[in-house]
């Protein structure tokens, strides 16, 4: 998701409420629907052997959802447990951890962050009891330092008292360019990307299965957030269609096997962004006209586009202008 967002659309009103006025009335209510939460098993998909994956769904983080909004999987090695993102808050990480015990009685030994993205690693706290090493991209951290309280703010005001023991947890080890672990007959290469969705993006490939999961440098369905650069994200894009992958799980979609087709529809629309806002610049036009117009005709292509496409074209606007 975005780097500003949760954002107070028409279903997470109720979340605004419940995290900020009116605790009183609907804490129980809230009581019954986290244990009503914590009592449904998490959906798992077993994409390939031993990879598990829970698909996000596409709306904003709320109460309702737990943040669950990304697609956060794990994968089993006859050592342990990689773990690859962890949710949107803490309760739901909690039952991730409880998944995974039903599947393996292995270890989680590594805890990989693929960026700074809330719904993605605000349920790192509930892996402490597993001390894994929490890796993530050479410059997580300092994301992490500095918009983590800010981010934690937004979940608290979303998920209201659902977000309890939701923390900011840092990475304990960095990745500035690749890194092998393996979990025991079989290796995971995790690869530093320079700037893109964010800049701060950390790749999986799983060699046994040859299962690509590049997190949010690939959206399918959801409207791609950009956070980092647009340029960057393209060449990005470039670079992730040279990886020989038999399948590929996004950070917001559904796992697919037409690789590197599956890249197609994110490059189609951000080509189309870039081209529309140069346009604009080009013919001495403003931010406001950009917003307008660019990447309009991909509307009917993507889910919350509307919540989406208007901060893309500033994020693009801003770093396009200087070209
Ligand atoms: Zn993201």
């Amino acid at each position: 998701m975005h780097g500003g967002a949760v954002q107070q659309t028409g279903t997470s009103r109720r979340a605004l409420c419940c995290g900020t006025l009116t605790a009183l009335c609907c804490l129980p209510a809230l009581r019954a629907q986290a244990a009503l939460l914590a009592d449904q098993p998490l959906a798992l998909a077993e994409v390939a052997p031993g990879i598990h994956v829970s698909q996000g769904v596409h709306a904003e983080a709320t109460a309702d959802n737990l943040g669950a909004i990304a697609n956060i999987a794990f994968i089993v090695g006859s050592a342990g447990v990689a773990v690859l993102d962890s949710g949107g808050c803490a309760l739901w990480g909690r039952r991730l951890r409880e998944a995974i015990g039903r599947v393996t009685p292995l270890p989680v030994r590594y805890l990989v962050n693929s960026h700074v993205h809330p719904d993605h690693i605000f349920g790192n706290a509930a892996f402490r009891a597993d001390t894994p090493e929490i890796i993530g991209h050479a410059k997580l951290a300092a994301a992490l330092a500095a918009r983590g309280a800010f981010y934690l703010d937004k979940v608290k005001a979303a998920l209201g008292p659902l977000a309890a023991g939701t923390e900011v947890v840092p990475p304990t080890r960095a990745v500035a360019d690749r890194l092998e672990i393996d979990l025991g007959g079989r290796t995971l290469r995790l690869q530093a990307h320079p700037t893109a969705h964010t800049d701060n993006d950390l790749s999986v490939l799983d060699l046994a299965t040859g299962t690509l999961l590049p997190a949010d440098l690939l959206f399918m369905q959801r409207t791609p957030a950009i956070d980092g650069s647009l340029n960057g994200w393209l060449a990005a894009i470039d670079a992730l269609r040279r990886i020989p992958a038999a399948r590929v799980v996004p950070g917001h979609g559904p796992t697919v096997a037409d690789w590197p087709a599956a890249l197609d529809a994110q490059d189609r629309y951000l080509r189309r962004l870039r081209d529309d806002v140069r346009a604009v610049l080009k013919a001495g036009g403003t931010m406001e006209q950009a917003v307008d117009s660019a990447g309009r005709s991909e509307q009917g292509q993507w889910r919350l586009f509307d919540d989406y496409n208007p901060r893309n074209v500033v994020t693009a606007f801003a770093e396009l202008e200087w070209e």
